[in-house]
């Protein structure tokens, strides 16, 4: 099974992977609207902001015409500037890891079960930090549901929280109680068990579990 510093820091990748695909749709329909707005500028002002002197001033100045135009500076995309800010940050991250030239995130994720359990945690940080940024934009909180019916594999409790970003194999289990784990011997049954840690384990190994099977991740 898989540390929970991996855990949290593949769940936070996929968050966040979701988020950015927000801001891209955004961003793409943002930039449309202003090539809309860009073609319409001129006859806009004309018509409505400076439209009271046309009587006098006329249509065919072309000092004007040249000013109005001027005078309308393009809109900026602000979901794509958030995207992009958010990808340097995560190239940033990913600059010591190998495949530079793909997505940072990409490699980030890919990295995951490999790292050590504190560079596990401190990537988690951070793909948290800009995963709230992002949603916060995008006012949107995490991707999450209920898992009915079924008992937290710790305190027992039934309110387990499903963190559903990302494909359904990669979806985690977290407890909504925010009862952290309490180290060797918590009786959690996360491997590696670490103080003060919040729970998680995979979907599959707690409904597993739950329906007596073995746990399917065994890395
Ligand atoms: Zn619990
Ligand atoms: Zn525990």
């Amino acid at each position: 099974m898989t540390h929970p510093h991996r855990l949290h820091a593949t769940a936070a990748a996929l968050s966040l992977g979701a988020a950015r695909g927000r801001l891209t749709r955004n961003a793409e329909a943002e930039a449309a609207q202003i090539a809309a707005e860009a073609l319409e500028a001129p006859s806009v002002l004309r018509s409505t902001v400076y439209g009271g002197r046309h009587a006098s001033g006329g249509h065919s100045d072309p000092t004007a015409t040249a000013y109005l135009v001027a005078d309308r500076p393009f809109r900026v995309n602000q979901w794509q500037a958030l995207a992009d800010d958010i990808t340097a940050h995560l190239a940033n991250l990913a600059q010591h890891l190998p495949a530079a030239g793909r997505d940072p995130l990409d490699r980030i994720r890919a990295a995951i079960p490999a790292m050590r359990p504190e560079i596990a945690h401190a990537t988690t940080t951070a793909l948290v930090h800009l995963d709230e940024i992002a949603r916060r934009k995008l006012r949107t909180g995490p991707d999450r549901s209920p898992l009915r019916g079924v008992a937290c594999p710790h305190c027992g409790e039934r309110q387990l929280m499903v963190q559903t970003a990302g494909p359904i194999d990669a979806w985690t289990v977290v407890c909504a109680t925010g009862r952290l784990c309490a180290g060797t011997g918590c009786g959690c049954g996360m491997p590696g068990a670490v103080e003060g840690v919040a729970h998680i384990w995979w979907r599959a190994d707690v409904i597993g579990a739950v329906a007596g099977a073995a746990p399917t991740h065994t890395e």
